[in-house]
């Protein structure tokens, strides 16, 4: 059934309404539910304050609609879960982790893998083999666990993104991309030996899941092979950054996804991905097709992940994600997120909420940065309008701001160049009428924004600090927030 892509030219994904509008209509039915509940506004405020003003501490028996993030939490297939049974359990030598293997040639074209127990878990693994301290790790953009590897290591990764990608209200279809010129420069200043490897993230998560263009991959391969310097593709969100080039980058539009895939993990040295994105299993793997450079890092994944058959998964999760593998380069899943966010961002654009444009591939980004001009920057807007959010509609959304900064060694505090405010889409969860609800509370704290204010922490943990920090309201504004909204809408 997913090797039928001839379907894709049909662009059945989004349906076209008899009126003239477009409406992307879910390629899948639904065999097994969750119950969710809506807390009232009373409890909701309770509940955001019991956390500290950060999503990350709440209970999900609390949680309406939960767009804290797309990781971990998409919806499996009917074959995932028979595959979970079929999975042949044992230590070593296990026939799934075969089957892992091929789904991993077939599908990305690369010969030699081996799984660990995350996308964490590589990013752990590959720079403490091709890293020394004091070394160079360039990247379209961070995220924020490479970045923790990367600082505790000792090097550094500069971001070097075109001007563009921080341009929330932009038209440019690939804000993901790298900047060649600058990637130049820092190879001049530094020398090519200090570079450990060249990082590009597809799509760039904290972005927004921004894309970049294939053009640009290879351009950016060309000054790697031109320096000797090898390059590193985190593939996590690989399938929404295919289906846009699909739609945005020209020569494309005839590929299949599958296609461009395969094309993309062609071109760097070395891929790893998170299997709780695109796979919607938990669990990751690197693979190369590159026997040297899989050789240097395979001795040391029994030391941090274990035996190369299994890398810290449980075979389960190896069956799971074979079969997550081959499906998700089907475009009715690599397409399902791009469309309902592309929905949900022409929605919110046309009632004046400022959102991140072009619609990327991973969630709805609010720039909280314009929704709250009157919050300070060191009063965090993003996390104050994600808490705001929670208050006014039961939604958990992620900050993705100066929160999700950690202090640079010295304890300065690093101001994020974007203030996002994201409503994650996890792959085939919530129905278009979920997103309609999304929308219309967006709105209406749109019209009240004024009653939001600041945040300051009550408790800063050393790393990765948003998500254990507590932080408390200036002026105690949840309170007068939850009261409007009562007074509006009702107690619901
Ligand atoms: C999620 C993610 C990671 C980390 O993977 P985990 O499985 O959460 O450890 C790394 N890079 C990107 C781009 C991601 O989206």
């Amino acid at each position: 059934m997913y090797d039928d892509h001839n379907r894709e030219a049909e662009g059945r994904l989004v349906m076209k309404l008899s009126d003239g509008r477009e409406l992307p209509v879910e390629m899948w039915k639904t065999r097994i539910v969750q119950k969710i509940n809506l807390v009232p506004v009373a409890d909701r405020l309770k509940a955001i304050e019991e956390g500290g003003y950060n999503t990350f501490l709440m209970k999900s028996n609390v949680i309406f609609l939960d767009m804290l993030t797309d990781s971990g939490v998409n919806a499996m297939s009917d074959n995932q879960l028979a595959a979970w049974m079929n999975s042949d359990d044992c230590y070593a030598g296990s026939m799934t982790f075969y089957e892992f293997e091929k789904a991993v040639q077939d599908v990305l074209g690369l010969k030699y893998v081996m799984n660990v127990h995350q996308g964490r878990a590589a990013e752990h693994l590959i720079p403490k083999v091709f890293s020394k301290p004091g070394d160079i790790v360039p990247t379209n953009f961070h995220f924020t666990t490479t970045r923790a590897h990367i600082e505790i290591l000792q090097c550094t990764m500069p971001e070097i993104y075109k001007d563009e990608a921080m341009n929330t209200a932009s038209k440019y279809p690939f804000k993901g991309e790298m900047d060649p010129e600058k990637l130049n420069a820092i190879i001049k200043k530094n020398g090519a030996k200090k570079i450990a490897f060249v990082r590009m993230e597809a799509t760039t998560n904290l972005m927004g899941g921004q894309p970049f263009s294939m053009a640009n991959l290879k351009e950016i391969k060309e000054i790697c092979v031109k320096n000797k310097i090898m390059m590193v593709l985190d593939g996590s969100l690989m399938c929404e950054n295919a289906y846009m080039i699909r739609e945005r980058e020209k020569g494309y539009e005839n590929k299949t996804v599958a296609q461009i895939v395969k094309e993309m993990c062609s071109v760097p040295d070395l891929y790893y991905m998170s299997g709780r994105k695109n796979t919607c299993v938990r669990g990751g793997c690197i693979a190369t097709n590159n026997e040297e450079i899989f050789l240097k890092i395979k001795p040391w994944l029994p030391v941090y992940e274990g035996f190369f058959t299994y890398g810290g998964m449980s075979q389960r999760e190896v069956g799971m994600m074979a079969v997550g593998i081959r499906e998700m380069v089907d475009p009715d899943l690599a397409g399902a997120t791009v469309r309902q966010i592309k929905f949900g961002i022409d929605k919110l654009v046309a009632a004046g909420v400022p959102v991140v444009t072009p619609p990327g591939g991973l969630g709805i980004h609010v720039d909280a940065g314009k929704f709250l001009p009157h919050v300070p920057h060191n009063e965090y807007p993003a996390g104050a309008l994600c808490a705001a959010l929670y208050i006014a509609s039961g939604i958990r959304s992620m900050e993705r701001g100066t929160v999700s900064m950690d202090r640079t060694p010295d304890g300065v505090e690093r101001m994020s160049e974007l203030e996002l405010c994201r409503l994650a889409c996890p792959r085939r969860v919530y129905s278009q009428s979920q997103i309609e609800y999304a929308i219309d509370r967006l709105t209406w704290l749109h019209k009240n924004k004024k009653l939001i204010k600041g945040l300051k922490f009550t408790y800063e943990p050393p790393v990765l600090r948003f998500f254990l920090g507590k932080l408390a309201p200036i002026d105690n504004w949840g309170e007068k927030l939850a009261a409007a909204y009562k007074k509006e809408m009702g107690p619901v």
